[in-house]
């Protein structure tokens, strides 16, 4: 299995990282997860085909992690795809992800090549190959916190659970609060890859005490944090920890 981050910043657009998407390579297999804004040209840089990618799972709605599906599907047409496109999100999230293209004047009917949706439910085993099994949870991170009459609205967001090769990575995406780096706390986690921006570098290495993962990816990093982490990791000065950069590809 191969993990390529795609995309290493926060919500707040940078210059010198795209906003957070990950790509799992297994066996020929490409997973992207999450496609927020600008990560057709983060794929590009990155050297991967567009075509290439057979399926897009998504954690939340927010623009860093949503807004450059349009995009991206739109580049998918132009470039004549044909294989088949597979969505995974949350079964609340299925209907607004095909309004949210029909939006956009993308229509499934009319892409040139078959995409099929699949709503996972939280706390399920979904299959996406042989080799790569997700359990999603939802954490805290999306709230109506206004409590804002929009029923239309499904305020969800999760963590994920990959399992590949017997090996099990755990990416929070963007959490709410620290118990959401304790979701699969039951779990023997192998890679651990947490988002910087919505908790201290100590509940990280709470977490990581807790969790005891080989590895420690560092991501979803805001320009403002970013010398922060790097000071605390020369601290720490643990060989576990990597601070992710774009493009950077990992083997497990
Ligand atoms: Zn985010
Ligand atoms: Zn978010």
């Amino acid at each position: 299995m191969k993990l390529t981050f795609i995309g290493t910043g926060s919500g707040k657009t940078r210059i010198d990282r795209f906003h957070s998407s990950l790509l799992f390579s297994i066996d020929g297999f490409n997973l992207l997860v999450d496609a927020g804004d600008g990560v057709s040209k983060a794929l590009l840089l990155a050297n991967v085909d567009f075509n290439s990618i057979d399926a897009i799972l998504f954690s939340h709605y927010h623009a860093d992690h949503f807004g450059g599906i349009a995009s991206l599907f739109t580049q998918m047409k132009l470039h004549g795809r044909t294989e088949k496109l597979k969505f995974f999100t949350h079964k609340s999230l299925v209907e607004p992800l095909v309004n949210y293209l029909n939006s956009t004047y993308l229509f499934f009917e009319t892409a040139g090549f078959e995409v099929e949706t699949y709503g996972f439910e939280f706390g399920e085993k979904f299959e996406i190959t042989n080799d790569l099994n997700i359990i999603a949870k939802q954490n805290n991170h999306v709230k109506n916190s206004h409590g804002l009459p929009t029923e239309n609205v499904s305020f969800v967001s999760s963590g994920f659970l990959f399992e590949t090769g017997g090996k099990k990575i755990f990416y929070t995406s963007d959490v709410g609060d620290p118990r959401d780096l304790l979701m699969f706390e039951n779990q023997k986690i192998d890679w651990f890859i947490t988002e910087t921006t919505h908790v201290t570098t100590a509940d990280i290495q709470t977490a990581v005490e807790i969790l005891k993962p080989a590895k420690v990816f560092l991501t979803h990093i805001d320009e403002e944090d970013e010398a922060d982490l790097i000071n605390w990791l020369s601290k720490i000065n643990d060989g576990k920890y990597i601070l992710a950069e774009d493009r950077k590809e990992f083997l497990l």
